[in-house]
């Protein structure tokens, strides 16, 4: 049902790519005689492929119109953990000079695909790899503000190497980038200045990396969240106290991952909504018509607002 949109998606993206090298041949004609420095003398928008849309959207925004970004995932109906990749993945693979996936075994289909498409001079970013915060078993750090400012710092490093002559750009932009996280990370000291040690309950590894942040007590065993993450069945134990954890009212909120659910899950968050407990759903990818600070400030918000129910 969705793939006629995806299908739609990819062939503007090509013709997108596609037109952004024809131009790039055409001003390759035109432009010699331009003065080094000069907007018309830019060596074309830089090509990139960002396994996630929210990597895409931190690209995009350090660097604007001097990028041409292509996200892979984006559908918030498909879990990205069971994602396998297609034919024109790779096509926009082929044309890449910077790809940026997680790695941490989050996106192993993308190395598959970089694999099969060898460029001897494109740039890969890993951001598990960048990233200085990580939790035990834990690939998504990507929702650990301060690892999205060493990974946005990363990409800035990337895109000047690729394109000096732009590098002013880039600075700024990553300036503007970072201004935009300061807003989250007030959000954050915030709720851990009014509710740490609350305790929360939580479907899947990926917002450990927010909950440490600010200091909330998560009771729902590890065991279910990482089995959700990883799509096996998770323990017997573990699924009887987590039911448990919600039935007897032990926890304030259920945080609920709504693009990585499960049978056990969707009965976490039909109990705790019949028992009146606030939930709070958060998404692995960004959803559309956000930033990766919106989408991470407005899930912030509605959890401060469910804590304070
Ligand atoms: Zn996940």
């Amino acid at each position: 049902m969705v793939s006629g949109d995806r299908k739609s998606q990819w062939l503007i993206s090509i013709i997108g790519i596609v037109s952004a090298l024809l131009l790039l041949s055409a001003c390759g004609g035109t432009s010699a005689g331009n003065p080094a420095g000069s907007p018309t003398a830019s060596a074309g928008a830089i090509a990139v492929v960002a396994a996630e849309n929210f990597y895409g959207d931190i690209v995009k925004q350090i660097g604007g119109n001097h990028v041409n970004v292509v996200s892979i995932l984006s559908d918030p109906n498909i879990d990205p953990h069971e994602y396998q990749s297609n034919y024109q993945t790779a096509q926009n693979v082929s044309k890449a000079q910077l790809v940026i996936e997680n790695g941490g075994g989050y996106d192993d289909w993308m190395d598959k695909v970089l694999a099969s498409v060898p460029i001897s001079n494109r740039v890969l970013i890993k951001a598990f790899d960048t990233a200085k915060v990580h939790l035990e078993d834990n690939e998504h750090v990507w929702y650990s503000i301060d690892n999205a400012q060493t990974i946005a710092q990363a990409i800035t490093d990337n895109l000047k190497t690729l394109q000096p002559a732009s590098a002013a750009d880039f600075d700024n932009n990553l300036k503007q980038f970072s201004q935009g996280l300061q807003p989250v990370l007030q959000k954050v000291s915030d709720i851990k200045t009014k509710y740490a040690n609350a305790p929360v309950a939580l479907t899947e590894t990926i917002f450990l990396y927010q909950t440490a942040a600010m200091n909330l007590k998560v009771l729902t065993p590890l065991e279910l969240e990482k089995a959700v993450a990883e799509g096996n069945d998770p323990p017997a134990n573990a699924i009887i106290t987590a039911e448990n954890q919600i039935k007897q009212k032990q926890v304030k909120v259920l945080i609920y991952n709504g693009q990585t659910s499960t049978p056990v899950t969707q009965k976490l968050l039909k109990d705790a909504q019949a028992l009146n407990i606030p939930t709070v759903t958060v998404t692995e990818t960004m959803p559309q018509g956000k930033t990766y600070q919106s989408w991470m400030l407005d899930q912030l918000t509605a959890l401060e607002k469910a804590l304070g129910q």
